[in-house]
């Protein structure tokens, strides 16, 4: 069977979300099936070429090929041989990587603000703007005028050069991206626990563990392949046990009920009282292996002492939950053979996020439950290109999860980008995105420069993000695909490359880096954001100790190069790698250097972990305050290689409910958009799916209130409102939700209730004390009626969202685009331990395939 051999059509992705199931067995490998879409007309004989590549509209990074007819991106196949998704494709990956790239409002050229309006102009004028207003600030205020606030999107070229840049160019440590609002926790949990950032685990954990813990993680909407991964265990012989933490009956609750798993719905806020209560069963229990930890880890007493006061009953009062739950999800974790958990948002944009999240890594550690196949941690990204972000430094960090504490570290970066160490900002912790917005607002920053991202929609407290941005304070900069809510109010606007349309490389959650190569040409004047950052380094003539320009190179590859030689040494090496590496079968995972040539699938398998003093990405913090621990008590600890058990208390979260604000709201991610919507809106199919933002509350609080599914209603915080339809749906009792993907760019389109309809409208200005992360999970809101509907709302009848007590899915159309899934013969994986004992056999067929 060949790649273009013909499959069964009309496959509808928007409504069966995971495709049809291809159960295995324990131990062996995840059956191969390809997933293609190509737009309506278009049929796979039609196409001109394939374009090697990866999705870029989540974390998982499933290995695709980009279809492309008469220069134009018209669709994507899932590659058979990738190991991240043996060819499978999801709903967004499917119908999202390519409608927005010829949409027809693009932006095409430059647009300067003249007279508060935004207006087209040539590349020389806006360049020149930023230039002449980059240098009167750096003679006038000095380099901590500039601020860069960038993205989980680009590629990993980009965010290098944008470090170099912004350390060693101008100087400044207000650099950040939305990573911070997406997977901070996690780099700062690895940090905390591991003493450097980077995924323990592997996705073929998945195929061998006995039991799955997924905190605060709705992977069946956010992460859909990894998911049917994880269906096709719980399908098979031998299943593993399911636990779900989440306020809501996702599917991932659904399967935890059905796998006599698990369901904690925890009171929003009380993640860490859980933590500690399980983490205290295993004590109590004797479910720890207490020579590994004497092997291997640092702090277990002091762990002990402070889980101890938090008994099951203790625990079940504070997150409102049955006390014999939480025993079972204990027994599960203290009795099963191999264990897999994974992280996300429920977790890490939560109250005390660092800490509940440094907890799950203290689990694994107590019982030695790391490091071999089937026992993993996987702290999630949320976005595709987050990892790249936190590894080359865009973030504030330094790159190559360097320490910017430990002066070698910083002069290890000045030697290799021939600098003063001083030029390197390390006399304090970089800034982060909620300081960044504050200096912006208080003028302290004179430019800020957002790349590929919008945070008018996803920071919190929107109305003070429109102020600040619209502000004459600060000068604002965006290059982005589309004028977006931010870009509304900038004073600069460059119009960006997107994906398929550029040559570079990213990293999923699991350390696999692919290679994207270029399909087609951008449109317009378009440029790479590659492109854009070097222009601006070549016009502000940023030169090295020897009068040379202090970026030399030109093209991705040659910044592919450079990172290779940063990354050296580092946890984070990528040496091994080059560009014609990663155009095989499969991307690799990092590390990959002369002792790992194929990659690495699994770390900490010795088990020594980067804690030395000398090589750690941080000293640590104090997880309850963030209280820096010091280079001399770090050394004093000792840790040369073993793990820290860290724990913290509970303490009830900032904002708690009152009367005049008597419930709980929540925001989140769901199944059909990404993000601000900037490509998925462009998608009919999955924005018919979703076209429209709503609210999701409870039958019993639907009740009290008066509220019908439909009703337009009123929920309120005390820093803004929206006005949305609701959805009497399967959220816990007290507990408000709203996905954040909606902003107002295209309400002229919509038959909406108007502009209230941004989640973040209602969450707040506070940050976890560690990460820095936002609460956008814990906010005190109220709900009222407007007035009464003309139907269901327009939210999404299947997964989280689909109406209490229904399992129903309705499918919306597919407007005649051919979506087809097939199985392959299952190829050779590398470094899959089950390699050899594939699943079902490669030629079967699946239900309902003639
Ligand atoms: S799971 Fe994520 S990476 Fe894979 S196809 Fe879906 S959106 Fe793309």
């Amino acid at each position: 069977m060949t790649a273009d051999s013909p499959a069964r059509a009309g496959v509808d992705r928007i409504a069966d979300l995971w495709g049809e199931r291809t159960p295995h067995d324990k131990g062996t490998v995840w059956p191969a099936r390809v997933d293609l879409h190509l737009d309506a007309g278009v049929g796979a004989g039609d196409v001109d070429r394939w374009v090697h590549s990866a999705c870029l509209l989540c974390s998982n990074g499933c290995g695709l090929d980009i279809a492309v007819k008469d220069d134009r991106m018209v669709g994507v196949r899932g590659r058979s041989t990738d190991v991240i998704n043996h060819g499978r494709l999801g709903p967004k990956g499917l119908y999202g990587s390519t409608p927005w790239a010829s949409s027809p409002d693009r932006l095409t050229r430059p647009l300067i603000r003249r007279d508060g309006r935004l207006v087209e102009t040539d590349w020389p004028t806006a360049m020149g703007q930023i230039v002449e207003k980059s240098k009167e600030l750096l003679a006038s205020k000095g380099p901590l005028s500039h601020g860069f606030y960038t993205s989980g999107q680009l590629f990993l070229e980009e965010y290098y050069a944008l470090a170099v840049i912004g350390k060693a160019g101008i100087g400044t440590p207000h650099m950040d991206g939305n990573t911070r609002l997406c997977t901070a926790t996690a780099a700062a949990a690895f940090k905390e626990s591991f003493g450097a950032d980077g995924q323990p685990g592997s996705y073929t954990d998945i195929e061998h563990c006995d039991a799955i813990f997924l905190f605060g993680h709705n992977m069946a909407e956010t992460q859909t392949v990894l998911w049917a991964r994880i269906l096709d265990r719980t399908r098979g012989q031998d299943p593993p046990k399911i636990v779900c933490v989440d306020p809501r009956r996702t599917p991932v609750a659904a399967e935890a009920e059905r796998t006599g798993g698990v369901h904690l719905a925890v009171q929003v806020g009380t993640n860490l009282a859980l933590m500690n209560g399980l983490t205290r069963e295993l004590f109590v229990n004797g479910w720890i292996d207490e020579d590994w930890i004497d092997a291997h880890t640092l702090g277990v007493a002091e762990l002990r002492r402070k889980v101890e006061p938090y008994t099951a009953d203790q625990v079940a009062g504070i997150c409102g939950i049955d006390p014999d739950d939480l025993r079972r999800a204990a027994r599960i974790f203290g009795e099963s053979d191999s264990i897999l958990s994974t992280v996300l948002q429920g977790f890490y944009q939560s109250h005390q996020a660092t800490a509940a999240s440094v907890a799950v890594n203290n689990l694994h550690l107590l019982r030695g439950m790391i490091g071999r196949p089937g026992a993993g941690i996987l702290q999630m990204n949320g976005q595709p290109t987050a990892q790249n972000n936190r590894e080359c430094g865009a973030d504030g960090d330094l790159p190559g999860f360097r320490n910017w504490d430990n002066k070698e570290h910083v002069q290890e970066l000045a030697d290799l980008w021939n600098v003063d160490a001083m030029t390197i900002p390390h006399w304090a912790p970089p800034t982060n995105a909620m300081q960044l917005f504050g200096y912006a607002k208080d003028g302290t920053i004179g430019l800020l420069w957002i790349s590929a991202t919008n945070p008018a929609v996803s920071m919190p407290e929107s109305a003070r993000i429109r102020k600040i941005l619209a502000g004459d304070q600060c000068f604002v900069v965006v290059q982005d695909l589309f004028l977006t809510e931010t870009a509304q109010l900038a004073d600069v606007v460059l119009p960006a490359a997107g994906w398929g349309e550029k040559t570079g490389t990213f990293t999923n959650v699991s350390r696999t880096v692919h290679l994207s190569d270029k399909a087609v040409d951008p449109p317009g004047e378009a440029r790479t954001d590659l492109d854009i950052f070097l222009m601006y380094a070549d016009a502000m003539d940023f030169q090295n100790l020897d009068g040379g320009p202090l970026i030399g190179w030109r093209t991705p590859e040659q910044a592919f190069d450079a990172w290779r030689q940063a990354s050296a040494g580092r946890p984070v090496d990528y040496t091994g790698l080059s560009y014609d590496k990663l155009r095989g079968p499969t991307g690799i995972a990092w590390p990959v250097n002369e002792q790992a040539p194929e990659g690495t699938d699994r770390l900490y398998t010795d088990p020594i972990f980067p804690t030395a003093t000398e090589q750690c990405e941080t000293y640590g913090h104090d997880l309850l305050t963030g209280g820096a621990v010091t280079e001399q008590e770090h050394r004093a600890m000792a840790p040369a290689g073993r793990a820290l058990l860290k724990g913290c208390e509970y303490t009830p979260a900032h904002e708690q409910p009152t009367q005049e604000f008597p419930l709980l709201f929540t925001t989140g991610r769901t199944v059909y958009q990404f993000h601000t919507r900037t490509k998925t809106r462009r998608s009919r199919s999955l924005n018919e799916a979703a076209p429209d933002a709503w609210v999701e509350i409870n039958p019993e609080d639907a009740e009290r209130y008066r509220i019908a599914e439909g009703d337009l209603v009123r929920v309120e915080s005390p820093r803004g409102a929206i006005e949305v339809p609701a959805r009497i749906g399967q959220v816990m009792a007290g507990a408000v939700f709203a996905p954040f993907h909606y902003g107002t760019f295209d309400l002229d389109q919509l038959n909406s209730a108007g502009s209230l309809r941004q989640a973040n409208e209602l969450t707040m200005t506070i940050w976890d004390p560690v990460s820095k992360q936002p609460y956008f999970k814990t906010a005190a809101c109220r709900i009222s009626k407007v007035r009464g509907g003309d139907g269901p709302s327009s939210a999404p009848t299947t997964a989280a969202s689909a109406p209490a007590a229904s399992d129903a899915a309705v499918p919306p159309t597919q407007g005649g685009q051919v979506t087809t899934s097939r199985l392959v013969p299952t190829p050779e994986y590398p470094n899959d331990p089950a390699q050899g004992t594939a699943g079902p056999s490669p030629t079967a067929t699946v239900a309902g395939e003639s």
